[in-house]
């Protein structure tokens, strides 16, 4: 554990670092989209303010304090987290998990840590907050978790410091996949493009059965669609769009980078990290045995282009997903 076990941010990490040199300032707000990795820095920060030996790389792990820490019993950490279940942090659990709470001295550290998820605080709730943050006592570091900064109130940003989390680098969530998970390398890949630099997006579909599942299936209905006839398009890969009606926007995702991958092939033979490498051969096949250009496969990206626009604007998902999978057809079979 440590500073070194969150990987990247290291601006946002070099801000919570002044923490420890000298006075830290009270209360940080740390702000990036879900599944950036607020709340584990924001942790990791937690059990580096309460360490009593903490080292270069934040906690030391072995202090009484660590030891608290890691069990989640420490007396001055205080976390509050929306419940599970529920759509907020209630303003009475903010009332004594803070405002009642803070003029008590630390028991075991120097300092006292609230992590508070402010994605679950109304405006009451916030309120009750501001007034400990008007007056903090010396020992009170308040970190702050949000989406994004305009959801707290004016009065709260401007006594904090706000930390911006941003999105990592495809090696980074790459790195917490492999190293982290334990995901092969070759699955790793695919899912790490996928996520756009959102660690959280890539384990939450590295550790979903669906999404691979349905990778697998979205790969397997595209490379049979150049051999296929009209009649079992409309008919079998119909189905299985109308099963998955739910996932239509992953399955559009899916195929879009599929064409994207194909487009790299056709064009210059595949030396450019394609998002599906694990399909390589496969795409390969495809477009070497219907002797398809690039100009193909544009065209049927196109198609769904199309119709995700066609189904964000309402149009009936029958005749939008057929209509799709004909011209889809029509470029894979280079008819
Ligand atoms: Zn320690």
């Amino acid at each position: 554990m440590g500073w070194s076990s969150v990987i990247g941010q290291k601006v946002a990490k070099h801000r919570l670092g002044t923490l420890f040199s000298g006075e830290p300032g009270h209360a940080y707000v740390l702000t990036g989209p879900t599944g950036i990795g607020k709340t584990m820095l924001a942790m990791e920060t937690a059990r580096a303010l309460l360490c009593s030996e903490v080292t270069s790389d934040g906690a030391c792990d072995q202090c009484a304090n660590c030891r608290y820490t890691a069990a989640g019993t420490h007396p001055d950490l205080r976390i509050l987290a929306i419940p599970d279940g529920e759509k907020g942090i209630r303003v009475a659990d903010v009332r004594s998990k803070v405002s009642s709470d803070i003029s008590i001295y630390p028991q075991i550290a120097t300092r006292k840590v609230y992590v508070i998820d402010g994605d679950g605080l109304n405006e009451e709730g916030q309120n009750a907050i501001l007034k400990t943050l008007e007056e903090p006592p010396s020992y009170a570091v308040f970190l702050i978790t949000v989406q994004d900064a305009s959801k707290l109130l004016p009065t709260v940003m401007s006594r904090s410091v706000t930390v911006a989390l941003s999105p990592n680098t495809e090696e980074e969530v790459l790195s917490i996949l492999t190293s982290r998970l334990g995901v092969p390398a070759k699955d790793a890949v695919f899912y790490a493009r996928y996520a756009n630099g959102i660690p959280g997006h890539a384990i939450n579909l590295a550790q979903s059965q669906w999404f691979s599942g349905l990778r697998e299936d979205v790969a397997g209905l595209i490379f049979s669609i150049p051999d296929a006839g009209k009649a079992s398009i409309l008919t079998s890969a119909y189905s299985f769009f109308e099963t998955e009606k739910d996932h239509c926007d992953e399955i559009l995702l899916i195929i879009g980078l599929i064409f994207r991958d194909m487009a790299f092939l056709t064009s210059d033979g595949g030396a450019v990290n394609l998002l599906n490498d694990d399909k390589r051969d496969k795409m390969k096949s495809v477009i070497s045995r219907h002797k398809l250009s690039v100009s193909n496969i544009r065209r049927a990206n196109d198609a769904v282009t199309r119709a995700s626009r066609s189904l964000l604007a309402n149009c009936s998902y029958e005749s939008t997903v057929c209509q799709m999978l004909l011209s889809i057809q029509k470029e894979l079979s280079n008819a």
